[in-house]
């Protein structure tokens, strides 16, 4: 009888799961299921290579344009993988990664300014920017490539080296983009980690990290937060919007109803700030209805690789059990759909584009935030009735109003608690401006130059004027 094989210890392979395709609801690939203990290899790599990075800002504007030549190389395959697993039509993917590449050039050649301070005493006080080491990027699923440019863009320019971690629905397209990047930046610059939690809180508090960037949900940018208060490390929160759009009785209905459809229904409705309240004049009110569901019930809903697709399925089961529970809620409340009002009967996960009538304000549809294909349309009498209305949530990360008369939109607009405030369209950022949320929809300022300063810190230096 042959002896027993004696055991061996299994080869060590990092544990994987699996990525769905949101157009079928199948798993389609799988990605690594790193332990947060990794952690601490790769956040000391990307100390050592800060060293370096920190060093040459001339090489790393180089750098920078060079990964944005390589981002753009690669757009073909990013926009098919972030398709698959992000279920965005492959157009909007494309724009997606146009504006990763554009991140990339706005940020590569803006230079922090040194300033010097002569206030009458007898010393020049100089103002010098340092960056700050290592820095985390946590990102959620609705826009991985270019939340995550945000992120990368700046705190790369400013001298900082990255470890980033994309969102467990969506990694695959995010570690392509770390293969791409790699091409062009120095090792260990930027390195992508994927995993589900508690990575992202074993990130967010590791000791090794000086500035936590975070752009999700409020309560997990709470989490994220505390997690950092360990080390003290900078936070950055980029968290939820409940954007209103406040129409004026001067408005054309049938001129804007498109503009108006896609700031909602755009990356179908997973978008911090789409419009996910409308307040219309009560005498306008059924028309504004009738126009946005005739625009509903005619957009092409399907998988985001089929060519004719405008608005494809919601991201995942658990985001699609949220927007059919508030749907449903918001019926319960009172409210009719002109338009949709449930899932699609078909593998995946789709969901009727919804425009709501009827619905309460109080409920959660109107008070919360639905990030989903779904509109609730409600009537104003009065426009200090719709201002209120529209500032009456605990969120404030964007609105707008729409009107014929520029003036009186403006100052209508002027009159919004939110950080950027638009007329007569919606969510159109320049790279230049700041972006920041006011009440729970964030903490800190990124985009534009102000991006920049929100990786660097300052670092003043003292000297007499004469010897
Ligand atoms: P989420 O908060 O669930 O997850 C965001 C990221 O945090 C993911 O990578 C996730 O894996 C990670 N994470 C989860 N638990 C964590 C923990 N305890 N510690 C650290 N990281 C953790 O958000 P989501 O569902 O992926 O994204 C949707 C939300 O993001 C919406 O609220 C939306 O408004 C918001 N968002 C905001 C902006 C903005 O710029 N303000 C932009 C896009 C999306």
């Amino acid at each position: 009888m042959p002896a027993p094989e004696p055991d061996r210890a299994p080869a060590r392979r990092s544990a994987r799961f699996a990525v769905i395709d949101p157009a079928t609801g199948e798993a389609f690939d799988e990605a690594p299921d790193q332990r947060p203990d990794e952690l601490d290899a790769v956040v000391d790599r990307a100390h050592r290579a800060w060293h370096g990075w920190r060093a040459d800002p001339a090489a790393r504007t180089t750098a920078l344009r060079r990964a944005a030549d390589a981002v753009e190389r690669a757009g073909d395959d990013l926009a098919r993988s972030l398709t698959r697993e992000q279920g965005k039509p492959l157009a909007e993917s494309y724009a997606e990664i146009a504006r990763t590449a554009a991140r990339l050039r706005y940020f590569a050649d803006l230079v922090p300014r040194t300033r010097r301070i002569t206030d009458g005493r007898p010393v020049h006080s100089e103002i010098r920017w340092r960056p700050l080491g290592p820095v985390a990027a946590i990102v959620p699923w609705n826009f991985p490539l270019q939340l995550a440019a945000a992120k990368f863009a700046p705190a790369l320019a400013a001298g900082n080296t990255m470890v980033l971690k994309p969102s467990p629905y969506t990694p695959l397209a995010t570690r392509l983009l770390g293969s791409v990047l790699a091409t062009a930046l120095p090792k260990d610059v930027l390195t992508v980690v994927t995993g589900r939690e508690p990575l992202g809180a074993r990130l967010a508090s590791h000791p090794g990290i000086r500035h936590v960037t975070f752009t999700g949900s409020v309560p997990t940018g709470r989490a994220v937060a505390e997690a950092a208060a360990a080390s003290l490390a900078r936070v950055t929160l980029e968290l939820g919007g409940n954007d209103a759009a406040v129409l004026l009785d001067d408005i054309d209905v049938d001129r804007i109803t498109d503009r108006l459809f896609w700031a909602a229904f755009r990356n179908c409705g997973q978008v911090c700030m789409a419009v996910k309240r409308v307040y219309a004049p009560a005498r306008l009110h059924a028309e504004v209805v009738e126009a946005l569901a005739q625009r509903a019930k005619t957009v092409v809903v399907g998988a985001g690789t089929d060519p004719d697709t405008r608005l494809g399925p919601v991201n995942n089961a658990a985001q699609l059990a949220r927007v059919e529970q508030v749907t449903k809620q918001a019926r319960a409340d009172g409210a009719r759909a002109a338009a949709g009002g449930r899932r699609l009967d078909r593998p995946g996960y789709f969901f009727a584009p919804t425009i709501l009538t009827d619905v309460p304000p109080a409920s959660p549809v109107v008070t919360e935030e639905q990030f989903g294909p779904v509109l609730p349309v409600l009537p104003y009498r009065s426009l200090d009735e719709a201002v209120d209305a529209a500032n009456g949530t605990g969120f404030g990360l964007g609105g707008s109003v729409w009107g014929t008369d520029l003036d009186r939109a403006e100052a209508v607009a002027d009159r919004l608690e939110c950080g950027t405030a638009w007329i007569n369209h919606h969510a159109e950022l320049s790279l230049a401006q700041p972006f920041a949320g006011v009440k729970n929809s964030g903490v800190g300022v990124a985009g534009g130059p102000w991006g920049l300063y929100g990786n660097l810190r300052p670092f003043v230096v003292h000297r007499p004027r004469e010897a």
